[in-house]
């Protein structure tokens, strides 16, 4: 007679569906190399290889007083950052939290925002001394939406992202709007340079660790920056910049695969994510890897297992069945549970679900988180690969600043990588490590305008 499946049973069909081999792994990060190598030679390509006018590394010799302001996803952030040189800073920051409405309100008033803050932030340091009165200081402006720029301190915004929506700010000089707020309130403050949080991360990490070559960052969205000769970018051959230097190039690699779906491993859960989110097509390497969906895609999976009726029967299953319920910090705590019981997802589950689970369920479970977190960590490996191999820097090694909840949380996600890195490149793998980066929008914006106010 048939026997009823076990969950052992169960997993060995996930396990298939989400196992990367290494010799698939190698097919991905060979046409992730010929992805960056368009990018790099032509506008408009599905990874754009945006050129950040950010030239060259730090030297770790800058010195001086700086300020930074990060516009990003749910606070303003503004630092005051002290270069002390070898690779040394002191930091002092601020946060202001940014209202639903702010968000949505006109361009400039959420610019002038910014500089009332920065105004408050200079006095409050102006009165503990770590200001001097009557200086003027050079400021850094993190702002990580995208941008067409064709200097360090300018940058028009292409689109709003991350729940963004000022009108009269998208086609507009961001760096100009800001300027104007700063003068709007008298700010000693001079804007020098507009990065991204990435190409920060890559600046930062080096300046602490010349060894870097390349930064990722892998939190809500995913992506990676690292450094290019000029010459070796061709779509930008006719701005007669010296082909000699160099220049970060922020990958924006979460295009990667978009609309084309011919290289990635896509389950059916990934496609279901793909086709629901608000942008289909798009970002189809990010949907994959990054935080904002690991968690879905094991929700969708239990969801899967609950219509053919293996799991939770007679239980009320609707909390779990609400889209993006499941967060990736779950993913987590399921992945580093210490006890044999697994207590810690019986009470995940009963706690933030209402759920009751069997102790075969939650093994199941947490097998299939790392089944989940593996391949993200593994496809990071492959992203990696494609700009280590591009750039032949296997032999002789390199170092990988990384940044982002899931790198610096995510229980084994730094040694899935090194294992991908492996089992790519076999021994010599072991030649590129990833390390906790820098912050980027503080220290890694307060380099960067050092580096262009000593170039000028
Ligand atoms: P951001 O990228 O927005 O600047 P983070 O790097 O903190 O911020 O990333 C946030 C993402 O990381 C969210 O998608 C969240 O689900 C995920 N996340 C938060 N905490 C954890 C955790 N402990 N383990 C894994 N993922 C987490």
């Amino acid at each position: 007679h048939a026997t009823k499946k076990t969950m052992a049973d169960h997993l060995r069909k996930y396990e298939a569906l989400f196992n990367l081999t290494p010799q698939r792994m190698r097919m991905i990060v060979e046409a992730f190399k010929e992805s960056l190598e368009l990018g790099l030679s032509k506008h408009g390509q599905i990874v754009p290889m945006i050129p950040t006018y950010v030239f060259g590394w730090p030297t770790s010799q800058e010195l001086g007083n700086f300020l930074a302001v990060d516009l990003g996803g749910t606070n303003l952030r503004v630092c005051l950052v002290t270069l002390e040189g070898k690779g040394k800073f002191e930091i002092t920051q601020a946060k202001y939290r940014l209202s639903e409405e702010q968000k949505q309100d006109e361009g400039q008033k959420l610019f002038d925002f910014c500089g009332e803050c920065l105004k408050a932030f200079v006095d409050a340091n102006h009165e503990s001394g770590l200001i001097p009165k009557g200086s003027v200081l050079p400021l850094g402006f993190t702002f990580s939406y995208p941008c067409a720029q064709d200097r360090i301190d300018h940058g028009v915004l292409i689109r709003w992202t991350k729940g963004f929506g000022a009108p009269n700010t998208e086609g507009h000089d961001v760096v100009e709007m800001f300027r104007n707020s700063l003068s709007k309130h008298q700010v000693p403050a001079e804007i020098v340079a507009l990065t991204c949080d990435t190409t920060g991360t890559l600046i930062a990490s080096h300046y602490v660790n010349p060894k870097t070559r390349i930064a990722c960052i892998f939190g809500t969205g995913c992506n990676a920056a690292y450094m290019e000769k000029v010459q070796d970018i061709p779509k930008i051959a006719n701005l007669g910049i010296d082909p000699e230097m160099q220049m970060a190039i922020n990958c924006e690699w979460g295009a990667f695969d978009s609309f084309e779906h011919e290289n990635l491993p896509r389950t059916k859960y990934d496609q279901t994510i793909d086709e629901s989110s608000n942008k289909p097509g798009e970002q189809a390497f990010e949907k994959l890897i990054s935080g904002r969906y690991l968690g879905e895609i094991l929700r969708l999976i239990i969801c899967e297992l609950i219509d053919e009726g293996v799991l939770f029967l007679g239980q009320n299953t609707y909390k779990i069945e609400i889209a993006y319920s499941l967060d990736t910090a779950f993913l987590s705590l399921m992945e580093s549970d210490p006890t044999d019981e697994l207590l810690m997802i019986i009470g995940i589950f009963n706690h933030f679900f209402a759920l009751e689970t069997t102790l075969a369920e939650r093994q199941f479970f947490r097998a299939l988180a790392k089944l989940v977190g593996r391949r993200a960590a593994r496809l990071s490996a492959c992203g990696i690969a494609a700009i280590v191999s591009r750039m032949g820097y296997l032999d002789e090694g390199c170092a990988v600043g990384a940044d982002g909840s899931l790198y610096n949380k995510y229980p084994m996600f730094p040694e899935r990588i090194h294992e991908g890195l492996f089992d790519i490149f076999g021994e010599k793998g072991k030649n590129v490590v990833t390390y906790r980066a820098e912050d980027g929008s503080g220290i890694g914006s307060a380099i960067v305008a050092a580096m262009t106010k000593f170039r000028k």
